[in-house]
């Protein structure tokens, strides 16, 4: 994966060998690329650098900003790790993707800080990429385990995967500042999780 790499997807590549059950986490920059690798431990992400020399010398994240998405948002993941360390299995798996816990406010309420992530109902937006209630956050979601990956089968859910769906024409009366998206902004509905295999 290093091989010609020019740094055009810079990205973190999360990796599993479900024949010896290691995991590893390739994060691929263009002047820094690290790789960690584990058999009793786990990964995260959620759109932030790892390593501090990468990030500095890469990018102008704000990687001690408990407020922003991407931080907020890994620090509820490795809560959720140490708090279900040795029973994360597939039901889990979704349960997270779902979750509205807010790392910095310490409450449940869907925002561009949760793990299903929610712009779209965000005063503060998730600046620089997004404005306030910006149209955008967690739009699908996927996971597998072991046994369904060597089955080459995984569950995904379209939409937010906590059952609320997104309604273009209420969100654009309620803020008018994206009249601009009407006719291309459509309805995300929440759908429920559904597994897909490969046919015999
Ligand atoms: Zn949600």
């Amino acid at each position: 994966m290093k091989e010609g790499n020019n740094g055009g997807y810079a990205n973190d590549w999360l990796i599993a060998d479900r024949k010896t059950g290691e995991i590893a986490s390739l994060e691929l920059g263009l002047k820094h690329v690290n790789l960690w690798r584990t058999r009793d431990g786990y990964f995260v992400g959620s759109n932030y650098p790892i390593e501090p020399a990468l990030a500095k010398d890469e990018t102008d994240f704000p990687i001690n900003d408990r407020n922003q998405s991407a931080n907020a948002r890994h620090i509820r993941w490795d809560q959720l790790m140490r708090e279900n360390k040795g029973r994360i299995d597939v039901s889990l798996g979704q349960k997270f993707l779902a979750d509205h816990f807010d790392s910095f406010s310490e409450k449940t309420q869907p925002s561009e800080r949760t793990l299903c992530g929610h712009v779209e109902l965000s005063e503060r937006g998730s600046k620089p990429w997004q404005p306030p209630f910006g149209p955008a956050g967690a739009v699908q979601n996927k996971v597998a385990d072991a046994t369904m990956a060597e089955q080459m089968s995984l569950a995904a859910s379209m939409g937010h995967s906590c059952g609320i769906h997104f309604k273009a024409a209420r969100h654009l009366k309620e803020h008018p500042e994206f009249a601009w998206e009407k006719g291309t902004l459509r309805d995300l509905d929440s759908h429920p999780w559904t597994v897909f295999k490969i046919a015999k």
